[in-house]
């Protein structure tokens, strides 16, 4: 029996690792489907991570986070978490993908999101072959090259401000005429000679061959009017989903509150409606989706997670 489960390795679940760890619980384990991280490794550029001065990659921040965390005992699993229930008593069960589970007494969810896609023709078709969401994967592929980048939140500004380091032109296509992206950004995007806005305007079709993708068709949406990039590479930065799949049960409800967005409900200290599962990060409402923030979560809930899981063995309880 874990102490504490903790679901993703992203910011939130890799500095709840920490805490937990150093803290004093014991049996932690981080259970992560891939390489701890989390999404921020697809960023090519990170310059508000407290402490941080130069600008750095993702992956770059990221790179020393699990080395800190593992010092103290904090065990990595890699597998992929399906289900987290309470069957009977007060204790967890972990669900895994290759059919085995375990037990905690105190879960934390960490799952955070996923980039969503914007749902143009050819997007499916060409995802991985000319359509990407990650510029700092894939950026290099179209050095010298046009590419479009959809999007008008904070990721497509920056990610178009990176690719506009590799690539000869970035059409950077909006649906609206405003940016939703922090103002400093929209500023060093007007600024940059390399980056065309395309505003009000819809992807509707990407095409190529088995090669590839060789074009964007994009349409104004007042005049109706049909662009076509000869663009070989299309970014997609619409948002992103909640991650909250692990907490579905088998009846289809959730096993703790949820928004209508379908993120977690916790209150200030990451506590969900359910005694000893706390959740942080992205995967949480409110969430203000930036790295510092989901670490900050993941430390409160891992406090709180310490507290608790103390109160039950002082009770003999689990
Ligand atoms: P995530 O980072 O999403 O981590 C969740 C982890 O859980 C993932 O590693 C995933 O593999 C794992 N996981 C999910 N489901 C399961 C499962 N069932 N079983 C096992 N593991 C699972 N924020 C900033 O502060 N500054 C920036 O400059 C910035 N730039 C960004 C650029 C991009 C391109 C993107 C996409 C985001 C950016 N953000 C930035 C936002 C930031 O990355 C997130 O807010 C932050 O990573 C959230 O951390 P998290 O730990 O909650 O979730
Ligand atoms: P976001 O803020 O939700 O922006 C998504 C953008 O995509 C919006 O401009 C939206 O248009 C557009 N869009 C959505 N669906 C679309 C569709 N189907 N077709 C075309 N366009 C579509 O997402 P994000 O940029 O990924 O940011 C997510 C969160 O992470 C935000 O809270 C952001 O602040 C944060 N973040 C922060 C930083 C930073 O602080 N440096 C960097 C990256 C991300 P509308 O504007 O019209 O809705």
């Amino acid at each position: 029996m874990l102490d504490l489960a903790i679901i993703g390795g992203g910011p939130a679940g890799l500095t709840a690792g920490l805490y937990a760890t150093r803290g004093g619980l014991e049996e932690v384990v981080m259970f992560e489907k891939g390489m701890p991280g989390g999404q921020i490794t697809q960023s090519s550029e990170v310059e508000n991570y407290p402490g941080i001065v130069d600008i750095v990659s993702g992956m770059e921040l990221m790179q020393e986070w699990p080395k800190q965390c593992m010092r103290f005992g904090l065990k990595h699993e890699m597998a992929e978490v399906v289900r987290v229930s309470r069957p009977e008593g007060l204790c967890y069960k972990i669900e895994l993908s290759d059919g085995s589970s375990v037990g905690a007494k105190s879960v934390i969810v960490c799952t955070g999101s996923t980039p969503r896609r914007a749902g143009f023709d050819g997007e499916e078709k060409f995802f991985g072959r000319g359509v990407s969401t990650c510029a700092t994967c894939d950026g290099f592929f179209y050095r010298d090259k046009e590419v479009a980048v959809i999007g008008g939140g904070d990721t497509a500004l920056e990610e178009a401000l990176f690719l506009a380091k590799i690539c000869s032109k970035v059409y950077l296509i909006h649906r609206r005429d405003e940016f939703r992206a922090a103002p400093s950004t929209v500023e060093r995007v007007m600024a940059n000679e390399k980056i065309f806005p395309v505003l009000n305007s819809v992807p509707v079709e990407v095409y190529g061959d088995e090669m590839g993708v060789s074009g964007l068709k994009v349409k104004k949406k007042e005049s109706g009017e049909i662009l076509d990039l000869p663009v070989p590479g299309v970014f997609v930065f619409v948002g992103s989903d909640v991650n909250n799949g692990v907490l579905k049960q088998e009846d289809g409800s959730f096993l703790c509150d949820m928004s209508e967005w379908g993120e977690v409900v916790v209150d200030l200290a990451m506590r969900t409606s359910e005694e000893g599962l706390f959740a942080a990060g992205d995967v949480r409402i409110m969430a203000p989706k930036q790295v510092v923030c989901a670490a900050g979560d993941g430390a409160n809930a891992a406090i709180g997670a310490i507290a608790y899981v103390e109160h039950l063995k002082r009770e003999k309880l689990c």
